[in-house]
This record gives C-alpha cells, sequence and structure tokens, in this order.
C-alpha cells in the first residue's frame, strides 16, 4: 500500500482518522491537516468519499424506525376494525 506524505500527514494516518474526522471529533489542526492531505491525494480523496457515502447510508439505515412485528400489526387492525364496528 503507496504511504505518501502530504501536507505533513501520512496517507496511513489519514485513513486511521478518517473515522474522528467524519465524526467531527478531530481537534482543527488535525482537521485541516486531512484535509489538505486529501486536495492533494486522490487516492484518499478517493477513498475518504468511499467512506464518506458508507458511514452516510449506514446512518441513514440505522435512523429507520424498526418494522413494527407483525403479531402487534394484527393485534392492532383487529382492534381497530373492532372499535369500527
Ligand atoms: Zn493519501
Amino acid at each position: 500500500m503507496l504511504d505518501r506524505e502530504i501536507a505533513g500527514i501520512r496517507c496511513r494516518e489519514v485513513l486511521d482518522a478518517l473515522e474522528s474526522y467524519l465524526a467531527g471529533e478531530l481537534d482543527r489542526t488535525l482537521r485541516e491537516r486531512i484535509e489538505a492531505h486529501l486536495v492533494e491525494c486522490d487516492r484518499c480523496a478517493r477513498f475518504g468519499g468511499i467512506y464518506a457515502e458508507t458511514c452516510r447510508d449506514l446512518r441513514t439505515l440505522l435512523a429507520k424506525p424498526e418494522p413494527a412485528p407483525h403479531a402487534l400489526l394484527e393485534r392492532l387492525k383487529r382492534r381497530t376494525t373492532e372499535g369500527a364496528i
């Protein structure tokens, strides 16, 4: 794996810090260094883009409410119907 040093930070360090970076947990200095690295390093930028997308998809997925269990839905439906009669 190619490990280049750009903007004072190596690819490996960028990839290691990417999770914290996306979570907004890094201090300003490190964040700016990573951003400077991503501008110059297309490989990290590409990986970071895919990673960010995956994280976003995952978060969207996790944010969705779980479908109600079938039995509960049936019971609710029955109660609603009985109530209507
Ligand atoms: Zn890089």
